[in-house]
């Protein structure tokens, strides 16, 4: 076989994402696409605000020259300046232009972050449930994943973490608000970890670098603000795109910021501008990182994903299903009735349902529901759910 054998196992444990692709295809072809309820793909629905839009307009109405050439790896500075700023009004801490490496989407920050961190057998712990994918882009870099539990109502469990950072320990990596649970974590519960991993940077003799995947930052709610990662730890870097903030995730736009306290901060920005060029995504693309410049405290109506938010959790609720309310982003992890959450998910299709089995985000007895979709289809699928749950009770 011409592919290796790590990809072949690598697309054999994911292949639980292509069986769940397949069969809302078959469904949709079966049933029609209007009788299927999708609640799988994390994908925004809502488009990039209408002043964002005019600004890309007038960028390619009237284009500079040289405004398609290659650039400086980590960006254009006046780019990279405009993100500092922002960050540094909203967070507080005096990042510079230097510290912001431009990046392929969020996806791509985290694999030049774990490009720039990494020796082989280096662990890297991450915290269940978790992003399917961190697993394979810790591989990417000779990495090894270390899984800490989170606490029931998937708040940080510091006493799971303590037992999970060693010797070996590089880097944690955070996701809050969080994908699969919409969990956010607070600021006394972040720097109670950074607390916890001072202590073990001190046995370690080495930096323990918080990466803090935060895409749905801007996606909270109930009037709540994502807390700064950079007051918890020193040794930190923050990586986000505007997939979802803005409403662009096939454009392939976001960054990492490197807090102005990591004591690796100025090798942190050659070594990550290094590999940005080196992992073959050599820059961020151009028209975008010009047109998010001016865009960085823009965001998509984070109202409409509330209210999506409320009428699930409600209907779910009533139906028997046991959720605990995220704070933000745009998904529900609900508890399944039974252990088995590949039965559940078979219950739901009989519905036309399409959820994801939390085991592929390494907590079993759940389902993902992501609600990227419209009021209409939440309620359409309301009975469905009432019906298989009623099986189970
Ligand atoms: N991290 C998390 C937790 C995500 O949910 C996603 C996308 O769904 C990504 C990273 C990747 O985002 P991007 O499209 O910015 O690469």
């Amino acid at each position: 076989m011409a592919i290796s054998k790590k990809i072949e196992t690598f697309m054999t444990k994911a292949s639980w994402i292509r069986k769940m692709f397949e069969e809302g295809i078959r469904l949709k072809n079966e049933v029609g696409e209007e009788k299927v309820f999708d609640f799988t793909l994390g994908n925004p629905i809502l488009e990039p605000p209408e002043e964002y839009q005019e600004i890309l307009r007038k960028y390619i109405a009237e284009p500079t020259p040289g405004s398609h050439r290659y650039m400086p790896n980590a960006g254009y500075p006046a780019t990279r300046l405009k993100v500092a700023d922002y960050l540094k009004k909203t967070t507080g801490t005096p990042l510079e232009a230097g510290d912001i490496i431009m990046t392929c989407g969020a996806g791509g920050a985290m694999n030049v972050s774990l490009k720039a961190l990494l020796d082989p057998g280096d662990e890297v712990v991450v915290i269940a449930p978790f992003f399917p994918e961190y697993r394979f882009y810790i591989d990417n870099h000779g990495g090894c994943m270390v899984i800490a539990e989170s606490a029931d109502d998937f708040d940080l469990d510091l006493a799971a973490l303590k037992a999970a950072i060693g010797g070996r320990t590089k880097a944690i990596i955070l996701n809050s608000p969080n994908n699969p649970t919409g969990k956010m974590y607070t600021a006394e519960r972040l720097r109670e970890l950074g607390d916890l991993l001072g202590e073990k940077e001190q046995e370690a003799g080495h930096p323990i670098t918080i990466l803090s995947d935060e895409p749905y930052r801007k996606i909270v709610f109930d009037g709540k603000k994502t807390p700064s990662i950079f007051d918890a730890h020193a040794n930190t870097i923050l990586i986000t795109s505007h997939s979802k903030d803005i409403g662009l995730p096939g454009e392939r736009i976001g960054f990492a910021a490197i807090s102005a306290q990591h004591q690796d901060r100025s090798i942190l920005r050659e070594a990550m501008t290094f590999t940005n060029r080196t992992l073959g995504y050599v820059n961020a693309p151009a028209l975008f990182q010009r047109t998010v410049a001016l865009a960085q405290d823009m965001s998509v109506p984070v109202a409409v994903y509330q209210n999506l938010r409320d009428l699930f959790c409600v209907g779910l609720n009533e139906a028997g299903l046991r959720i605990s309310k995220p704070d933000g982003a745009f998904y529900l992890f609900p508890k399944t009735p039974g252990e088995d959450d590949m039965a559940f998910i078979r219950d739901l299709q009989k519905e036309y349902i399409l959820a994801v089995p939390g085991s592929g985000f390494g907590r079993p007895g759940h389902i993902r529901l992501s609600y990227c979709v419209t009021e209409k289809e939440i309620r359409g699928s309301l009975p469905g759910f009432r019906r298989v749950m009623q099986k189970y009770n």
